[in-house]
């Protein structure tokens, strides 16, 4: 029998996709209620007044949030990321974007870009139990 195994995930949107990840958030509170959240810091800010749900927050994704949640992922202390970034508008600190998109590559670690994405990795069997076990490249 599968054992539950409570996960640290990142909550990433850019200013133009931060209702859709508050939506997002809310249509799947009971499940993120049971894990550890952290965030840039506007997003999570939001989440945290909108929502009620308890969010560590590090600065502004532009000021340095994102690199500092690449370095929780560089770190082995995250599990996954819901990135909801702008794909219609530039952003001041788009290599940080890249940056982290890149980071969850070499780290192997289950991003989202998208609500279809975010929807089928916070709903799937697998998330959160011991049955699966994420391969972590060895460097
Ligand atoms: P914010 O950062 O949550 O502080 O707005 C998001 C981002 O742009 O990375």
């Amino acid at each position: 029998m599968a054992n539950f195994v409570k996960q640290t995930i990142a909550l990433v949107a850019h200013d133009h996709m931060k209702s859709a990840l508050i939506a997002w958030s809310q249509d799947h509170i009971e499940q993120l209620k049971k894990h550890e959240l952290v965030a840039t810091g506007t997003t999570g800010g939001l989440i945290a007044n909108t929502l009620g749900l308890k969010v560590h927050c590090f600065k502004s994704g532009p000021m340095g949030g994102d690199q500092q949640i690449g370095a929780m992922i560089a770190e082995r202390k995250l599990d996954c990321l819901i990135f909801f970034w702008d794909p219609l508008n530039p952003a001041p600190h788009d290599p940080d974007v890249k940056a982290l998109l890149r980071l969850c590559s070499v780290w192997n670690l289950p991003v989202a870009c998208n609500r279809s994405t975010a929807d089928l990795i916070i709903t799937s069997p697998l998330f959160a139990s011991d049955e699966y076990k994420r391969d972590v490249p060895d460097y």
